[in-house]
């Protein structure tokens, strides 16, 4: 695996206070081996979408119940969609460690959800001026050392083309073990990604990275149709209803496989429906290990236009994407790691939004 950024490059895109310190034209030369000219002229300003630009954030406060009460309602809530489950609650594994490769020691502490942009800003057109940065979000969601997880899209003109970003960087000490996937020669292929920058879209998890109690969920042998995400998701909401219950997270598919997808570069012609989605996208088969970064899992949207499951995996093995389901139940490994965040933050949506392109 390779980086796309060397280290003359590195030490600017740590964090968009360095960035922000750069003229235009000096990051257009930066980026210059990694994207074409029209998108450095497209890009004559460092920031194109500044956070005084964004539409206002909306928050919503979250049902949080006590770990112990989640874990009896998915043992009896999952009860049919895997032949084994066990919901329990557990201290957080140190996971810097592999197999979970996280920047952060844990998933702990001011837990919350940011749901970022969205597939609007992709579909039916791209909008390339809607860049972002881990900075500028925990600055929004009033957790400035905030370590991130979850699902993303990369920033294109850093990486010169489109694709599926996870995003895994800890602020506090600048640790960033982030990856992109992305289409090269009609094949997908896993990056590193040295930067907090990110385009178009994010589903992430922000806590203070540390270790404390948290839900794990062991399952094995999917018996439904039913997604891992989906099945938690589905038990939360036949529980709690109209009360939302908001979770993120980290899990690991430990045996099997799972259909995931990576996006092309963008679409040269508009994109009208999820069929026309479906045909864009380039499905694929990863191997387990995966290790899937949960950035969102709500039980109930309360009115936020949030995309409500958004998980994107990547591997140590150069499988990884935007993860739909295992295609491999009989056998499927699941242990998974969740926090259960206070609040949904709702930043920069799109004022026209719509429904194609998010499950
Ligand atoms: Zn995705």
């Amino acid at each position: 695996m390779s980086s796309f950024l060397d280290e003359k490059v590195l030490p600017y895109v740590l964090g968009g206070v360095a960035v922000g310190a750069l003229g235009g034209l000096a990051l257009a030369k930066l980026m210059a081996k990694d994207t074409s000219s029209v998108e450095i002229k497209a890009f004559g300003v460092v920031d194109p979408n500044p956070r005084s630009g964004w539409t206002p954030t909306k928050t919503g406060t979250m049902h949080t119940p006590a770990l112990s009460e989640l874990a009896s309602v998915l043992n009896e809530g999952m009860v049919e969609d895997f032949k084994s489950i066990k919901a329990e609650v557990v201290h957080c594994p140190n996971m810097q460690e592999s197999p979970f490769n996280l920047a952060a020691p844990g998933i702990c502490g001011s837990c919350r959800l940011a749901d970022v942009g969205g597939p609007p800003y992709l579909i039916p057109t791209v909008q390339r001026d809607k860049v972002y940065n881990l900075v500028d979000i925990a600055a929004e969601i009033k957790l400035p050392d905030a370590a991130f997880i979850g699902a993303g899209a990369g920033s294109s003109r850093l990486t010169g083309t489109n694709c599926e970003l996870m995003p895994n960087s800890h602020l506090a000490t600048h640790k960033i073990m982030t990856h992109f996937a992305k289409m090269r020669d009609g094949k997908p292929v896993l990056e590193r990604y040295m930067s907090n920058e990110f385009g178009l879209l994010g589903n992430l998890l922000a806590s203070d990275g540390k270790r404390g109690e948290v839900l794990k969920i062991t399952a094995t042998g999917r018996t439904s149709e039913k997604t891992f995400v989906n099945a938690i998701r589905t038990a939360l909401s036949a529980k709690y209803g109209t009360q939302p219950v908001a979770l993120g997270g980290v899990f690991i598919i430990g045996k099997g496989k799972a259909k995931l997808h990576v996006m092309p570069d963008f679409s040269k012609t508009a994109i009208q429906s999820d069929a026309e989605v479906d045909a864009w996208l380039h499905y694929y088969e990863a191997n387990a290990p995966l290790i899937m970064l949960c950035g969102s899992l709500v039980s109930y949207d309360p009115g936020l236009d949030l995309r409500v499951e958004h998980t994107h995996g990547f591997s140590e093995h150069g499988d990884g994407g935007h993860y739909h389901y295992d295609t491999t139940p009989e056998f499927v490994e699941y242990t998974g790691y969740f926090s259960v965040a206070e609040t949904v933050h709702r930043i920069d949506a799109p004022t026209a939004t719509h429904q194609v392109g998010r499950d």
